[in-house]
């Protein structure tokens, strides 16, 4: 073993240990071990046993330690650290401005063992809670993760959302307009990306040459139709190229292979009409209804353009409402009024503020006295902003055995309940299970939050049985959100037609923790759009009026002779 490896280990074996919040007079050692290590000119595989331990910096117990090492390759008190510390803490070495001792904290304190699981926490405002967290810190620390998973090579769609309209401009430019479209999973609205992929209507021989810059993309890959890139900032970028039909080439590069199979099988050697705008002259050409690249996954959507039974896609414009979003009364940074004042500005017809209750501790969660002070406060701020409407809410966490936090009483004092798991997220799909179905059976909720407590590149939900769950969420009369932040998505889309099967009501909300949580909606809007969702089964499009017609019906009698909810979203108004 040579002894940067040497230094190495012992230098990982100090930052574990500061992790774990052992003695620091114990972790200095070790550090310094590292550092003297890393500089002696001789190489300690080649010292004598006997004189080892007179080699400066090498006392007894590090002494011993490079013996196990050169003798085994091993160090093993430093595999026992590894295997007692999750993998996404061990990772938050790379962040930088985050060293080991705040690691400590953010792991034993803060609860959290991933990078994604920190950067969400960062999103709710959340480590400016702890102490040596400050605003400051919580910034760097969202930068430096943000960085960090860039060069790692998974994107969030809502991040490539950002840099796509510049690469796009970019390319068009390069190559003219028409030769240019976006394809793949981009175009087909996935909402994790390893690249952003585009046709591109020109030759290799032709391209290359137009990517010969100061600071050139890196090419990973080259056959006759395909550039592989790699960008600056760890984006992949893939060309499928050759002077070929766009609209083959566009329709054969989006479509899921499920899709393009089928469609292969119904529509073999099908040519584009001409004179269409993108590949739509391909469906054309078959004498089906254009299926929007969103769309294009499962086999059975193409019976679907066949009937011309395509569902009429809901859209951004759609959504009238926020519905759950917090302020700073929990873990939101703005306050009511001025969230309030935004939907106004946006022209959004309501707002229904749900922020943490009193279990959520860290993030602020209400007691029931502070309950009854905001709930003042809203009535005050609805006589002022009159005709718009605040709703008094409360994310309510379902706790470990799946009870509510709040007695009934309470609950009942609120217009409007989401039920969300937020604590002990470790659980067999068995006790996940029993743990949401109470709280979907209890009679105060109206929408189960996030329902697998997913966070995407970062987070696994709990396992759930998702048709039991819907099933239940129908039988109840319990809406099931789609959280529109772009990290949960959750309802994932491929539940979304299921659920629509079984005639439940959704709810698109931002989950906002601020007045800029607000744009995430487009998010989740465009991940409901993969699932078929339509604004008529979308509770947070419901007017005012009808808004309010649905709560009316929900408070009447128990869930059982609620009726169902089902049918005010068919017939549009109660
Ligand atoms: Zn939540
Ligand atoms: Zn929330």
């Amino acid at each position: 073993m040579e002894n940067s490896a040497i230094a190495d280990n012992f230098s990982l074996l100090s930052k574990l240990m500061d992790i774990h919040g052992e003695n620091s007079f114990k972790t200095k050692t070790y550090s310094i071990a590292a550092y003297n290590i890393e500089n002696l000119d001789v190489q300690l595989k080649d010292v004598p046993r006997e004189t080892l331990f007179s080699v400066k910096g090498i006392g007894g117990s590090v002494g011993n330690k490079v013996i196990e090492m050169l003798d085994t390759g091993q160090l093993a008190v430093l595999n026992d650290y590894i295997q007692n510390t999750p993998l996404g803490v061990i990772e938050m070495l790379h962040i930088k401005g985050i060293g080991p001792k705040k690691i400590h904290i953010i792991w034993k304190e803060m609860e959290i063992e991933s990078i994604g699981e920190l950067l969400y926490a960062c999103d709710e405002n959340r480590l400016t809670r702890f102490k040596g967290f400050g605003e400051k810190t919580q910034q760097n620390v969202q930068d430096a993760i943000a960085f960090y998973q860039q060069n790692q090579g998974s994107f969030l769609y809502a991040q490539l959302d950002e840099l796509f309209p510049q690469i796009d401009a970019y390319l068009k430019k390069l190559f003219s307009p028409e030769k240019v479209a976006v394809t793949g999973a981009f175009r087909r609205q996935e909402p994790t990306l390893d690249e952003l992929e585009f046709v591109i209507v020109e030759t290799n021989e032709k391209i290359k040459p137009k990517f010969q810059s100061a600071q050139p993309p890196e090419l990973l890959e080259e056959t006759d139709d395909r550039l592989l890139y790699r960008l600056k900032n760890g984006l992949k970028l893939r060309l499928y190229t050759g002077e070929t039909n766009m609209a083959r080439k566009l329709f054969d590069t989006t479509g899921s292979a499920t899709f393009l199979e089928a469609f292969e099988k119904s529509y073999p050697a099908i040519k584009a009409e001409p004179n269409k705008p993108a590949d739509e002259g391909i469906f054309t050409a078959a004498g089906i209804d254009f299926i929007p690249g969103c769309l294009r996954e499962t086999s059975g959507i193409i019976l679907k353009a066949k009937e011309h039974t395509l569902p009429n896609l809901i859209q951004t414009s759609d959504i009238k409402a926020i519905i759950h979003s917090h302020s700073n009364w929990s873990d939101g940074v703005n306050t009511i009024e001025e969230m309030a004042k935004e939907c106004i500005a946006k022209g959004f017809e309501y707002l229904v503020i749900s922020d943490h209750s009193k279990a959520a501790a860290y993030a602020k969660g209400l007691s029931e006295e502070r309950i009854r002070e905001q709930h003042r406060q809203i009535d005050e701020l609805n006589q002022k902003l009159k005709p718009f409407k605040i709703f008094k809410s409360i994310e309510c966490d379902i706790l470990n055995d799946g009870s509510m936090d709040y007695t009934d009483d309470i609950l009942a004092s609120f217009d409007l309940v989401i039920a969300s798991v937020h604590s002990n997220l470790k659980m067999t799909e068995e006790k996940a299970m029993s743990r949401v179905m109470k709280a979907i059976q209890h009679p105060h909720v109206h929408i189960l939050g996030h329902p697998t407590g997913r966070l995407l590149l970062s987070r696994r939900g709990y396992p759930l049985d998702h048709p039991k769950i819907i099933d239940a969420c129908v039988a109840h009369n319990v809406v099931i959100e789609i959280n529109a932040h772009p990290r949960r998505l959750d309802l994932d889309w491929s539940w979304i037609e299921y659920a629509l099967e079984k005639n439940a009501l959704l709810s698109i909300d931002p989950d906002a923790h601020s007045l800029e949580g607000f744009n995430d909606i487009k998010y989740g809007v465009l991940a409901a759009q993969k699932g078929g969702l339509t604004k008529e089964r979308n509770l947070s499009s419901y007017s005012l009026s009808e808004f309010e017609a649905f709560l009316l019906q929900s408070s009447r009698g128990s869930k059982g002779s609620r009726g169902s909810i089902g049918s005010i979203g068919s017939t549009g108004i109660v």
